[in-house]
């Protein structure tokens, strides 16, 4: 069952309209990137998709029931959430930030040693989350919502992971290590949504996109290489792109910027 979005609309108080009459879906057992421009409402679909905002109009439903219609305990179960950047008091240290997230969970030291494992992080078990780099720190955050969706008796996990740009400052290693990661869990039954910038990363594991436009509306949803194609990002990024293989793997480059550059 899909976690759905169904005509919502959202603005910040007295600011312009961010999401207009947005349909979207993300389905479970796949990986499901959400691309855009700077400023699309990418972040800001994320947090309605994991109930951290309430759309204007329109509704969120998890296989069927209104998001806002779940208790916390219950939220906690299906769905985890990673934010673009982590808000949290920076001397706490990694394995207290990775044990976050099943405090509305039932205790379990195991699942936050497996999650510490998971984002090779376990040498960096008792390190001051702020003294990690950014990248570090990501992945951090991938094992706290990893330790939330280990639970062995919600299995085949009906359960959904929103991550956005959960890989934006991590070494090529580290970005392929966890997007395998993530693509695991996908195949275990979890729905996966992440905003991303790197297309070519998402070219390469993700199953389907959501392309969403400046105007706050989706331009293109579907499969992934029906979306990510050279003529919808160059209509949307406004910057022409080209596509192709590499070792079987898609690339996507943009090419140069169709807007001149300022004359002096
Ligand atoms: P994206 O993630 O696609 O870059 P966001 O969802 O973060 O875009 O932001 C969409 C628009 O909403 C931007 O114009 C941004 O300035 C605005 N915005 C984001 N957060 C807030 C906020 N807390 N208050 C007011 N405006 C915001
Ligand atoms: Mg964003």
């Amino acid at each position: 069952m899909p976690l759905s979005a169904t005509n919502i609309s959202f603005n910040y108080p007295k600011g312009p309209l961010i999401l207009d009459a947005v349909d979207c879906t993300i389905k479970p057992a796949a990986i499901t990137a959400i691309v855009g421009p700077n400023g699309a409402g990418k972040s800001t679909l994320l947090r309605l998709l994991a109930g951290l905002s309430s759309p204007h109009t329109g509704t969120i439903e998890i296989d069927q029931t209104p998001l806002n219609s779940l208790t916390p305990t219950q939220r906690a179960t299906k769905l985890a959430y990673i934010a673009q950047r982590s808000a949290l008091a920076f001397d706490f240290d990694v394995k207290l930030v990775v044990s976050f997230g099943r405090l509305a969970l039932k205790k379990d030291p195991a699942a936050i040693d497996r999650a510490l494992e998971r984002f090779d992080l376990t040498h960096l078990a008792n390190t001051p989350l702020g003294t990690l780099s950014v990248g570090q720190q990501q992945r951090v955050s991938l094992a706290r919502a990893w330790a939330q969706l280990d639970d062995p008796l919600n299995s085949p996990p009906n359960a959904y992971l929103l991550a956005d740009e959960p890989t934006s400052a991590m070494d090529p290693k580290h970005q392929l290590h966890t997007m395998h990661a993530l693509e695991q869990l996908a195949s275990t039954g979890v729905g996966i949504a992440l905003v991303a910038h790197d297309l070519t990363l998402a070219a390469r594991y993700a199953d389907r996109a959501i392309l969403l436009n400046t105007q706050g509306q989706i331009q293109t949803q579907g499969p992934i290489n029906q979306v990510l194609t050279p003529k919808t990002l160059t209509q949307v990024f406004d910057t022409p792109f080209i596509s192709g293989q590499i070792q079987g793997h898609p690339v996507l480059l943009p090419l140069t910027t169709t807007t001149a550059a300022p004359q002096s």
